[in-house]
């Protein structure tokens, strides 16, 4: 069939194989021409790991570092003549690259919320790996269904406490509005929690932990993000931070196992603003990231998310002095994004945006492009008018 996108809202209900495959490989060239990261992982686990930055964390970790991969993810092969869903198709991307060099790639697809794909990774690892040195945590998802209770937790993007009004965009159709959006009931708060917190991290580490699966002196990492001001009603003081904290809060704990298993740690790495499926869903942030990337790329800071996590690879996990943390005990990758220079002048724009001039103020052709080289449309070199097979099976 001849694919090509189809955008609905903030999502494609289309991906391209050959095209999802490229952009991996331009996220495996970026790590290539960054040379190898020294001392870096051996045998990783990444939850995640088909998409955005957990897809970057497993590009870099393999072909930084040389390191086997085992990847957990969520997808949805082809079916009936549709398309896979993107992830599905960069994961036979990256095994397809990763295999051809020599490198363990295993891949499980499934619920990482679920006991039964925490069962059938942990024997995976026994089996294959023996142990893992790296954990990488990096699911976003919209719901999950508690393994204890069986209850399908839903989780929101709202303010708490009161009503939030802000400039939005319609990335698809170009509008600048104004949108309200009411604040979470009590229930939606807890909700937003038990799917973005840290529970199902500590659960993955202790399944570990007492399989005896970690090698001594393992590293567990996740990621959050934090912004400027004017997206925290949204976002740092919004269900979503308030996910964000609890996974803070697992991290302390999981540092301390790891810190007896051999002198470990697992901290929060924060990391930039950038399009992804995830945060194509969050108000408002889209157009704070068309306005950011306008900036960073003028001053010649922007990164993508293999920039980022080849960054927090080289320079804070395997570094030789260690990871650099903030006060709160987090890595910020996020440090050019958050430079007052550049949040300045975010500040500057933002009361200046509207739907006539959202072209010229901000980079919304850059965001547009960004986010259909996600579904895998828009790389150079795919013939995007000739026939592709999208039932493309994975091993
Ligand atoms: P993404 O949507 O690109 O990736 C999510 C991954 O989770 C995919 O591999 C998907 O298959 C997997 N997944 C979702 N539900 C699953 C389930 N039930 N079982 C197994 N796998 C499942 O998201 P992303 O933007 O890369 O986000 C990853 C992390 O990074 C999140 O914690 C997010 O908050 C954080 N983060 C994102 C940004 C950003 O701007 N995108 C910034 C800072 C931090």
């Amino acid at each position: 069939m001849i694919i090509k996108p189809k955008v609905r809202g903030f999502v494609c209900v289309t991906a391209h194989p050959a095209g999802c495959e490229a952009h991996v490989g331009e996220w495996i060239n970026h790590v290539n021409s960054k040379g190898p990261i020294a001392n870096g992982p051996k045998k990783v686990l990444v939850i995640g790991s088909s998409t955005g930055y957990g897809l970057a964390s497993r590009i870099t970790a393999a072909f930084g570092s040389g390191a086997a991969t085992l990847g957990i993810f969520f997808e949805r092969p082809s079916e009936e003549g549709r398309p896979a869903t993107p992830g599905w198709y960069n994961t036979i991307g990256f095994t397809k690259a990763a295999r051809a060099q020599g490198l363990y790639a295993r891949n499980i697809n499934g619920d990482a919320f679920s006991d039964d794909i925490k069962t059938k990774a942990l024997e995976a690892i026994k089996s294959d790996l023996g142990q893992v040195d790296l954990i990488i945590y990096s699911l976003a998802s919209p719901r999950r269904t508690h393994p204890k209770t069986g209850v399908t937790h839903k989780s929101v993007l709202k303010p708490v406490g009161a009503p939030y009004t802000n400039k939005t965009v319609d990335t698809d159709k170009g509008i600048v509005s104004t949108v309200t959006i009411e604040p979470a009931s009590p229930q939606e708060i807890a909700d937003t929690v038990a799917v973005m917190g840290g529970e199902d991290w500590e659960m993955w580490m202790n399944a570990l932990h007492s399989s005896k699966l970690l090698a001594p002196g393992a590293q567990s990492v996740a990621y959050s993000y934090i912004g400027p001001e004017v997206t925290w009603a949204i976002y740092k003081n919004g269900t979503i931070g308030l996910a964000k904290n609890d996974l803070e809060r697992a991290a302390r704990n999981i540092d301390s196992m790891l810190k007896l298993n051999g002198g470990g740690r697992a901290f929060i790495s924060v990391n930039k603003a950038l399009v992804t499926q995830a945060s194509s869903a969050i108000p408002v942030v889209p157009l704070y990231i068309s306005i950011l990337y306008k900036i960073m790329k003028a001053e010649g800071t922007h990164e993508g998310c293999i920039e980022q996590m080849q960054r927090l690879f080289s320079t804070h996990l395997y570094s030789a002095g260690g990871p650099k943390f903030d006060e709160g005990g987090r890595v910020r990758v996020d440090d050019l994004e958050m430079r007052p220079e550049i949040q300045a002048a975010v500040a500057t724009i933002w009361p200046e945006v509207t739907t006539e001039n959202l072209a010229s103020l901000t980079d919304i052709a850059g965001y547009r492009s960004e986010f259909l080289k996600l579904f895998g449309f828009g790389l150079p070199g795919i013939d995007y008018n000739a026939e592709a097979e999208p039932h493309i099976p994975m091993d």
